[in-house]
């Protein structure tokens, strides 16, 4: 099932994301995760994709195993830098052939030493893969776009990333997914922003338990999301196994404010680990 229709009938949405497992043992548990989750009746899964098409096969791989295993519909994240239309090409009518009819349209962060080759391409933005997909299938895939409720990285202004944010939903994105946050005020700042920018599709918020501190420490560098202080104040000093259980807290106290405030989506970034987002289910009040 298409997830823009699941949206139109659950609120929220309950989904949760998985990588593609690089050993055995990893694998294995990926498996067990996946078993543990799927009482929790989530409305899709996604599986990311390895920037450059590093796990282009596992990725595909992987979202048909979850779609088995989950017995829901799956999503999978395509990052376009880089590509050149044949390699797109394949991946639609591998993703097509099995009936995988979700897409997590992407960019991709590129890699220093490849800008030249990034450049030399057609795909330099998400918005040019959703156009790609379009043009090709108008109707095919259901496409989603990321979103950054503190801006992405790379943008000068909140203003003008929101400006190409608006570029990218009018080429055919059919729902947002943001990035992680914890903040939900500036969550709702942003929603109200790009609404009053025109942007009126499904906004599913990323979550992400704290499970470690260091941990979350180096995650949210990587992609410039903020801690808030009384986050910060409320896991420092403390062991692993305190850290989770807070983590936990956090992450239910964020989900439930979240759900009270009328969000269509909640997407869990689980890491390949179901303890923390099993827990954090059970205390959901919808
Ligand atoms: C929910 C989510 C899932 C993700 N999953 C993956 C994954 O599986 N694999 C992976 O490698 N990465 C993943 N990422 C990371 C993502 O690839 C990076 O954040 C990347 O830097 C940007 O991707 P994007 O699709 O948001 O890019 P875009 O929407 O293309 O935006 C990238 C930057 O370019 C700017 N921009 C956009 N269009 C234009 C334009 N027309 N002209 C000028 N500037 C423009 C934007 O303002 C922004 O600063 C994910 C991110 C999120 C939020």
């Amino acid at each position: 099932m298409k997830i823009k229709d699941k949206l139109k009938i659950k609120h929220p949405a309950i989904s949760f994301e998985f990588f593609p497992p690089k050993s055995p043992e990893n694998e294995n548990i990926l498996y067990e995760t996946m078993d543990s989750l799927k009482g929790m009746n989530p409305d899709y899964a996604s599986v990311t994709f390895g920037a450059l098409g590093t796990t282009s096969d596992k990725s595909l791989e992987y979202a048909i195993e979850v779609t088995k295993h989950l017995d829901t519909s799956v999503m999978m994240h395509l990052t376009c830098v880089g590509f050149d239309n044949d390699t797109v090409d394949n991946i639609l009518s591998e993703l097509k052939d099995n009936n995988i009819e979700n897409i997590l349209a992407l960019r991709g962060d590129i890699p220093a030493d490849k800008v030249d080759l990034v450049k030399s391409r057609k795909f330099q933005y998400a918005s040019d893969l959703v156009t790609y997909i379009k043009n090709k299938d108008e109707e095919a895939f259901c496409i989603g776009g990321a979103c950054y409720p503190e801006k992405h990285p790379e943008s000068v202004s909140m203003d003008k990333d929101i400006e190409n944010l608006k570029i990218k939903v009018d080429t055919g994105v059919d729902f947002l997914v943001t990035q992680l946050f914890f903040d939900n005020d500036m969550f709702y700042r942003f929603r109200d922003k790009i609404a009053q920018e025109g942007i009126n599709l499904p906004i599913v918020a990323g979550i992400m338990p704290i499970t470690n501190y260091k941990q979350i420490v180096r995650f949210t560098d990587m992609c410039s999301t903020s801690i808030p202080q009384k986050v910060i104040d409320r896991i420092a000093d403390k062991s692993d196994e305190e850290t989770a259980k807070i983590g936990i807290d956090i992450a239910v106290e964020q989900s439930n404010n979240l759900i009270k405030n009328g969000v269509d989506g909640l997407h869990y970034y689980t890491l390949n680990k179901s303890v923390s987002t099993l827990k954090v289910l059970e205390r959901l009040k919808f």
